[in-house]
């Protein structure tokens, strides 16, 4: 089955879609972005997506392309289009095509680009196996709040990481807390069970698996407390855990050299991948 993408517009076979050579996205990193998983042919927490990439858009002052209910129906073409079941819809919205200039110019239109594929959030093996964290220093900007394209450093951080045979790259800030991962939010379980996770603020982006899992962990009674950790705290912790939307809640078991706890996957993150599977299922059949 060949893939469709929808880019600024139009419904084009994903091997010969693109963009022009001077769209901003290109040149200067100018777009934000969202990914959004996909679970029975429907988007999880669509609303909650929606309202961080109007804030990513309106803190990058570029015009919201077009309104929610017309993203919403490129979404569902899109997953339709793709037969995708399970898997993770990507929007790029960028400040359009225009000569190159640093300044923003004036007149271009935002560029939409929204593609979707199958995968399942996470392998078996890094569920019941766990996985391997590094930390290496944060070298981002300082306005990770903003889902923003300029993913360099992320890019780099995650390659360092796979390298070093570990899934994901724990970055630690200046004053040596962890900030968050490449591409997901670090947390951990002290030895009383409180769970924890760095507060939202501009040192990390505002996951919305990370503010799902809160509301959905509280709900069930288990105690959370948004605060920084370092990383000698995490391998101390009984548990840790990263999530995101294209993963959810994966056991982390090592964080450099140190061995989390037993090096298995503990049993607070195991529930609380669970509990977040059954939020996403009730998310998407209320849908
Ligand atoms: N932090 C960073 C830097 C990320 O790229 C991501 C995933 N895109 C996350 C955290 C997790 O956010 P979410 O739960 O919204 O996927």
């Amino acid at each position: 089955m060949s893939r469709i993408a929808y880019v600024n517009g139009r419904y084009v076979p994903h091997k010969v879609a693109q963009v022009h050579i001077e769209d901003r996205g290109m040149q200067f990193s100018d777009a934000a972005y969202e990914v959004i998983a996909v679970l029975g042919g429907r988007l999880v927490d669509r609303t909650l997506h929606h309202d961080r990439l109007e804030r990513s858009l309106s803190e990058l002052a570029i015009d919201r392309p077009m309104r929610r209910t017309a993203l919403d129906a490129i979404f569902d073409e899109v997953v339709r289009r793709n037969r995708v079941s399970e898997g993770i819809i990507y929007l790029q919205v960028g400040r359009g095509a225009s000569p190159r200039n640093h300044a923003f110019p004036v007149g271009a239109r935002p560029s939409v680009v929204v593609t979707a594929r199958r995968a399942a959030p996470a392998s078996a093996a890094a569920l019941t196996e766990g996985v391997k964290v590094v930390t290496m220093p944060d070298l981002r900007w300082l306005r990770r709040d903003i889902k923003s394209v300029s993913l360099l450093p992320n890019v780099l951080a995650k390659q360092t990481a796979v390298e070093a045979g570990a899934f994901e790259a724990w970055q630690v800030d200046a004053d040596g807390y962890v900030t968050e991962g490449a591409q997901s939010n670090a947390w951990i379980v002290e030895s009383d069970g409180t769970i924890v996770t760095r507060p939202e603020s501009n040192a990390i982006l505002s996951g919305i698996t990370r503010r799902r899992l809160i509301e959905v962990a509280r709900a069930e009674g288990l105690s959370v407390v948004e605060r920084a950790f370092t990383p000698t705290q995490a391998a101390a912790a009984r548990e840790a855990f990263l999530t995101s939307t294209s993963s959810f809640v994966v056991p982390v078991v090592q964080i450099d050299e140190a061995v989390v706890a037993n090096g298995r996957p503990g049993a607070i993150t195991e529930q609380l991948r669970s509990l977040y599977i059954d939020f996403a299922r009730a998310d998407v059949a209320a849908a």
